[in-house]
Order: C-alpha cells, then structure tokens, then sequence
C-alpha cells in the first residue's frame, strides 16, 4: 500500500477540531482532519450564544474579558477565509426571574466592575412578557455554528483536508518517529472528538456527557436581533426570521435521541416569554462534552509526544474555544519547534 505522508492528522471537526485547524492554517501548517459528518453534533445545533456573565449570580470571570475579544478576532477572521460571516455582536435582553431578584442584582450591578457589561435602563421589548423588569448584557453575542461546521467542511475540502470517516482507535499504528493509519503516515494526532473522547484509548481525562436539547421556532408577528433570556431559557436569532430556543441540560446522558419532555419544558417557558403564537420547526439534541471541574482538556501523551488531545468545551465552546485551542497550538508548537 502507498503511505501518503502528512504532518498532522485532527480527529473531530466540531467547534475544537475546527479551532485548532483554522490555528494551524494560520501557521502554514499542513493538516488532515477526519470526521464522520453525522447530522447532529454539539457542535452543529448549538445557540452559539457568549456573553461575559456566568451563572445564576451573574459572575464576571476575569479570563471571560479577555476571551471575549480574542474570540471575536478568530471569529472575524475564519469569516473571512470561509467567505461568511458567522458572528454577530448583539446586546442580550435579560428579564428578571423576579422580584427578588431583581432587587438583589440590581444592587449587585451597582458594582463599578459591571458598569462597562451592564445597560440598566433597558427599553422594553414589544411581543415579550415583562413581569419583573429587564436589563441588558453588552459585550455578547453569538456564532452562527452549523454554517461555520459547514462552510469550513466545505473550505477543507476543497483544499483536500478534510477525509469523511470515522477514526478508529485500533487501527493507529505507533513507532518511535511516526503513527500511521490506514496508509496515513504522520507525526501529530490532535484528538478533538467531544464527548466520544469517553472511548479514547490514549487518555484517561474524564469526560462527562451533558445532554442538550434545543428548539428551532418561527413567529409571524415577533422579530428581534438581541439575544433574549428569561428563567435559564434563551432565545438566540437563527437563520432569517427563526430563532433557537433552549437549552436543556442533562448530567451523564449520552443518548442523543430528541426528548419530548424536554421539548415540552422549553415550550413552556417560551410560552411564558412570548406573547405571540410561535411555530416549533426543529427539535434537536445532542452531547456536550463537559469535565468535573469545567476545565479544558489540553493534553499532551507522556509517552507518545505527538499525540495530543484538546477538549472539554463544556456549555461555553465558543467563548472559550479560541482561547484554549490557541494554548493546544502552542504545546503542539512547542513540541514540533524542539
Ligand atoms: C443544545 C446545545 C446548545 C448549546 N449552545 C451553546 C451556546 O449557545 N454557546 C456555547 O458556547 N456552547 C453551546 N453549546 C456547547 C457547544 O456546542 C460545545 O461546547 C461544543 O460544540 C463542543 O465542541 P467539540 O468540538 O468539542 O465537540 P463536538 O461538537 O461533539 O464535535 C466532535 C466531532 O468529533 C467527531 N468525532 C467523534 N468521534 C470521532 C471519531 N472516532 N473519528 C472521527 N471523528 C469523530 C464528531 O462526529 C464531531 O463532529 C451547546 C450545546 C448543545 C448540545
């Protein structure tokens, strides 16, 4: 058989897969990624949705403000080479759970750290239910991901980086100098599988699947390009005039099958978030690959140097995953520069 020789193999085109090739072509690089192109993957359904608050109490991380902007940048910039823009900075429309807790933000935010993050004076929104008041969270927005996956498949291909298939551990050959896989020759594999990482022989990180469910809506008589919020249930601008509305997140479920009962709790906040009809045109779910701690996985093999792993995005890919894989790019750099 003719081994064809490549610098490195990347396992996974979702968001992490996605973020280190960009990060290699940055580099001039020479890369191949595997991937099965299934229909539904975290990477392909999410919201998209970042934003520099975290949590029911509304905590800024230091780190998120430097995310942010570093974020954007790559986001700009993978743009630009796939022809497409996939971000979008918008202001997200916070409503208040209550009145306890709007009390209790209202004189959280009086901190002068929030200022630059926070619009207290918010307008209201016309077709949104609004009991308990609403403020406004800036230096948010979201990446449109499922075109990002499919325009940047798209961009791999074309240039002859991109080989539709599963990667099947078993099959990797490893000597002193080089791995080879199915006549693939190569000195760098970067696993980047999500939550299939679980099955990874080479490392032992722990992964733990969060189940996720999401809705795709439409609504004749509501239209807005904020991102709005109400009782941990977001609503984050789509494709033209549809919007996603979600999530719901269950701990160790890795069974990616649409649940009903999870359909039916998003519509029913939504119901309570909307004054309109809407229309329910998508339901869609799949596994979010998180850790025990929520910290990303960027690894190195003790033994074999130039296998490398880069995971753990969690329910914060896009915010975080620039940031995280431009470190993963600086080990692989590291390793290969020596
Ligand atoms: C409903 C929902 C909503 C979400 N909303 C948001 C949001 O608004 N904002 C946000 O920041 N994050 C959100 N997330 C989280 C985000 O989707 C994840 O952080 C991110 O997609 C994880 O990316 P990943 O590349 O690590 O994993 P994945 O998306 O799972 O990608 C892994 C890829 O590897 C491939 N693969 C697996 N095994 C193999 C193998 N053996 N060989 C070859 N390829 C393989 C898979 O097919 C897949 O394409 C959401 C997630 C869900 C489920």
């Amino acid at each position: 058989m003719e081994i064809k020789k490549i610098d490195t193999i990347i396992v996974g085109q979702g968001i992490a897969g996605s973020l280190v090739a960009f990060m290699l072509h940055q580099k001039n690089i020479p890369f191949l990624i595997i991937d099965p192109s299934s229909p539904q993957t975290a990477s392909k359904i999410a919201a998209g949705m970042f934003t520099p608050l975290s949590g029911k109490r509304k905590t800024i991380h230091p780190l998120s403000l430097q995310q942010i902007p570093f974020a954007i940048n790559i986001y700009k910039a993978i743009s630009k080479l796939i022809g497409y823009n996939i971000i979008h900075l918008t202001n997200i429309y916070q409503l208040f759970d209550s009145v306890e807790e709007k009390s209790l933000l209202q004189s959280k935010f009086l901190q002068p750290s929030f200022a630059p993050y926070i619009n207290a004076n918010s307008m209201e929104l016309s077709g949104i239910y609004n009991n308990n008041g609403a403020y406004e969270i800036t230096h948010s927005g979201w990446v449109n991901c499922e075109l990002w996956m499919k325009y940047f498949k798209s961009w791999l291909k074309r240039n002859d980086q991109f080989l539709e298939a599963k990667f099947e551990y078993q099959d990797l050959q490893i000597t002193d100098d080089r791995m080879e896989y199915k006549g693939l020759a190569f000195k760098n594999i970067i696993f980047c599988e999500g939550y299939s990482a679980m099955n990874n022989p080479f490392f032992k990180e722990t992964i733990i699947p969060c189940k996720g469910d999401v809705l795709t809506i439409t609504s004749d008589d509501f239209t807005s390009d904020k991102i709005i919020k109400k009782n941990g249930i977001y609503l984050v601008p789509s494709a033209a005039n549809s919007f996603k509305a979600g999530a719901t997140y269950q701990w160790n479920n890795d069974s990616a099958k649409p649940d009903e009962a999870d359909k039916l709790l998003i519509e029913g906040q939504l119901k309570n978030m909307l004054t309109n009809p809407f229309k329910i045109i998508n339901h869609q779910s799949a596994i979010r690959p998180t850790t025990q701690n929520r910290e990303l996985i960027v690894s190195q093999h003790q033994q074999h140097k130039g296998m490398f792993m880069f995971n753990g995005l969690g329910t914060k890919g896009v915010l975080q995953g620039p940031w995280w894989a431009n470190r993963m790019v600086a080990l692989y750099l590291q390793t290969n520069l020596k």
